[in-house]
């Protein structure tokens, strides 16, 4: 008998649960694109995401998902021919890599692997071989969606620092704005990218380039007009914000969910998710004493608070996933860019979840464990419960 009939809870790695209040300002008809309250909506989201980044530097909005954000973001500081060196500690670092190259960059990756963290002693050395300064930026994701690993940025241009190499320090926050501390300015990023989708808690389909002044005297020729950054931060240019018909409704909704960030305060939104993580470690470390299943990042430091990914062994992925969705109504993130894929699954912990959510998804795990006859420790929901008890 299947007991998924109710509210569905998407606890996949983005796009996010949506808050109603997101839902709701979004429900309106078209508004005046011409003056008027959308003009004044649009420019007071531009603090607030300065806010949330950390930065007192630029922010340009685009119409698009973080594919678009990526490409924006290379495009307008890189030329062909350059070098970029990119930092792989899963999919979505080669992934980036894989659209400067499609830019004619030349890419030199060091890849990690899908289980560790950049190794900051490695890229130190890297870049002080780089004596000719070939290499024009370094490409890193704080939070790796596919990993689910979370990687030091501000030790990342400690080294870059230390060995006094002039290459930008470029971030993909996609899956942690708003979910795992990050200061921009702070930790010396030049450029960082994210999308609505996620700790934004946006339907998807609007992105963002913050950047520096150093990032923009870089300007490379890989620029196109609609990519170009400086025409969407010049407050005189409204329509070139977007280069286009503005997303309304995209606005109207991410300014809710802004506003839902600075009532509850961006430190206790950090606070959060660090708490319901731990719940979460906490329930794993129980099952794993038992059987296949284990998390993916074995150091508590460099696990997402945002995003957990786990290895269960084939075809165990798949089943739960499965039995999750069809018996429950809670669907879990695909092992993407693992293989073998159904040896994986993730829970996307990120934006507007509460410690009743996370209660929701353990216990339907253990269902879930029990009934598909999968070996597993005890005692994982006391543990996660005794976490939020202590919050
Ligand atoms: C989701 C995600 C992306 C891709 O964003 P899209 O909106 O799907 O294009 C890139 N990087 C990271 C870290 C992500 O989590």
């Amino acid at each position: 008998m299947s007991l998924s009939n109710g509210r569905a809870y998407l606890a996949i790695p983005g796009p996010s649960v949506i808050p109603d209040e997101v839902l709701q300002a979004m429900h309106r008809a078209s508004p005046n694109i011409y003056e008027g309250e959308l003009h004044d909506l649009t420019n007071s989201l531009v603090p607030d995401l300065k806010a949330i980044a950390m930065t007192d530097q630029n922010v340009a909005i685009y119409v698009g998902n973080g594919h678009a954000a990526w490409e924006a973001a290379l495009s307008n500081v890189l030329s062909r021919g350059d070098t970029v060196l990119v930092l792989a500690t899963g999919r979505f670092c080669i992934g980036w890599g894989e659209m400067a190259e499609s830019l004619g960059v030349t890419v030199e990756t060091i890849d990690y692997g899908a289980q560790a963290p950049i190794d900051l002693a490695q890229v130190e050395a890297a870049l002080a071989a780089d004596t000719a300064a070939r290499i024009k930026a370094v490409l890193a994701v704080h939070v790796d969606t596919s990993t689910s690993v979370k990687n030091d940025i501000a030790g990342l241009r400690v080294v870059m620092t230390r060995v006094d190499h002039p290459a930008l320090l470029m971030v993909d926050c996609i899956a942690s704005l708003g979910c795992d501390r990050f200061e921009m300015d702070a930790w010396g990023v030049d450029v960082m990218v994210a999308a609505c989708q996620k700790g934004l808690m946006t339907p998807a389909g609007v992105s963002f380039v913050w950047y520096n002044a150093k990032a923009d005297a870089a300007r490379g020729d890989c620029v196109t007009a609609y990519w170009d950054w400086r025409p969407r931060t010049d407050p005189d240019y409204y329509y070139k914000y977007f280069d286009g018909t503005a997303p309304t409704h995209h606005l109207y909704g991410l300014r809710a969910a802004l506003d839902l960030i600075k009532a509850e305060g961006l430190e206790h939104v950090f606070a959060r998710h660090e708490t319901l993580a731990r719940a979460i470690w906490a329930a794993f470390d129980r099952w794993s004493a038992i059987g296949p299943m284990q998390l993916n990042i074995a150091d508590p430091p460099a696990r997402s608070h945002a995003v957990t990914s786990v290895s269960i062994g084939t075809p165990f992925g798949d089943q739960l996933r499965r039995w999750c969705e069809d018996q429950c109504g809670l669907t879990l993130g695909i092992g993407l860019g693992r293989s073998p894929a159904d040896a994986y699954f993730r829970i996307g912990h990120m934006g507007h979840v509460n410690a009743h959510m996370i209660m929701g998804v353990l216990g339907t795990l253990e269902a879930c464990l029990t009934a598909l006859d999968i070996p597993h420790g005890s005692g994982a929901l006391e543990a996660a419960a005794g976490v939020i008890a202590r919050a």
